[in-house]
């Protein structure tokens, strides 16, 4: 049922538009653009070094010098920026490396700024990498168990976002889960003089399946239990709205929805109900499940890629995180 008047047959024939690409073109509703692309890159210690992905063909580990050159590659073809992930040499339990001065993303970050200054750098703020647990918070262990204790964390997480900034980062991207990590960032990077640097936060992110190749890339799974007490229920669209919306209320610059494409209802009502600048994550699985399946000769992989893209536009999305964002702005490129 609509709420406009819409033409009936046999005087409306929406086929009058469709006869060739020029008039589909003329009236098609979504773009996708080259501008909308982010790439998530992982960076770790070392020189020369391309460690390769299983689940995830053409994604590699990198060290900081290969890490510029698949930057550059990416930002010649249009790309404007990238996410960064740290895999650190150590671990420890207060997930160091994450805010070290010299941890890797910082010198990465300082690395890509001096190379590409136009580039934008976008970090991701978390501490699973870093723990030696792999839990995006601080583990409490007492009688009952262990538990990933919400306040104690989010100090580290502020320095962490803070020590990316002042390493250059343009933007920082909370992804822990964990309740007022806005608000504590916001409230460090704006104490350092950081007023004008946006933060985009993993708003609604879901404990997801498809996350399942991404663990293997950061080396972030958790040796012990799950992730279900921080990240999001999948079965909860209302709660993802409410989450949305204490995080634009602790200052998040733009939202993100992870993951994207079994989630398409969330990303619409999340850019219905606010209107905010929105991120679609296309995770890990979401990429290696089209590799895969391409690989067979099963689908064809730059349509079905595209197509997905498109629908996380058209769902809402103005940010489209993917990995395969340099090869889409290839085939962009190529028209
Ligand atoms: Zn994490």
């Amino acid at each position: 049922m609509s709420f406009y008047p819409v033409g009936q047959f046999p005087a409306y024939r929406p086929r009058r538009l469709r006869q060739s690409p020029v008039w589909r073109a003329l009236v098609r509703e979504t773009q996708l653009e080259v501008a909308r692309l982010i790439l998530p890159l992982f960076v770790r210690p070392g020189r020369k070094v391309r460690r390769p992905i299983a689940a995830m063909p053409g994604v590699f580990q990198l060290s900081p010098d290969e890490l510029v050159r698949e930057a550059t590659r990416a930002h010649e073809l249009g790309v404007p920026a990238v996410l960064l992930f740290g895999i650190p040499a150590t671990k420890d339990a207060r997930a160091s490396g994450a805010y070290a001065a010299n941890g890797i993303v910082q010198q990465a970050v300082g690395r890509l700024k001096k190379e590409l200054p136009q580039l934008l750098i976008i970090t991701d703020v978390c501490l699973c990498e870093y723990m030696d647990h792999g839990h995006c918070g601080v583990v409490r262990r007492n009688q009952s168990g262990a538990k990933v204790a919400n306040d104690p964390t989010l100090k580290l997480l502020a320095r962490a976002a803070a020590s990316h900034v002042q390493a250059g980062a343009d933007m920082v991207a909370p992804s822990d889960m964990m309740d007022g990590r806005v608000c504590a960032i916001r409230a460090e990077l704006d104490r350092l003089g950081f007023t004008e640097t946006p933060i985009l936060s993993y708003a609604a992110k879901f404990a997801s399946a498809f996350y399942g190749p991404f663990r293997e890339a950061a080396e972030s799974a958790p040796k012990f239990g799950d992730r279900r007490t921080y990240q999001m229920d999948p079965a909860n669209a209302r709660e993802a709205l409410r989450e949305v919306a204490l995080d634009i209320q602790e200052g998040a610059d733009l939202v993100m929805v992870k993951p994207a494409l079994a989630y398409l209802d969330i990303l619409y009502r999340v850019k219905a109900e606010f209107g905010y600048p929105t991120a679609a994550y296309a995770v890990s699985a979401e990429y290696a499940m089209v590799k895969a399946a391409a690989a067979k000769g099963w689908i064809d992989e730059r349509a079905v890629m595209m197509e997905s893209l498109l629908a996380m536009r058209r769902a809402g999305a103005d940010l489209l995180i993917t990995y395969a964002a340099t090869e889409v702005a290839r085939w962009l490129k190529e028209g």
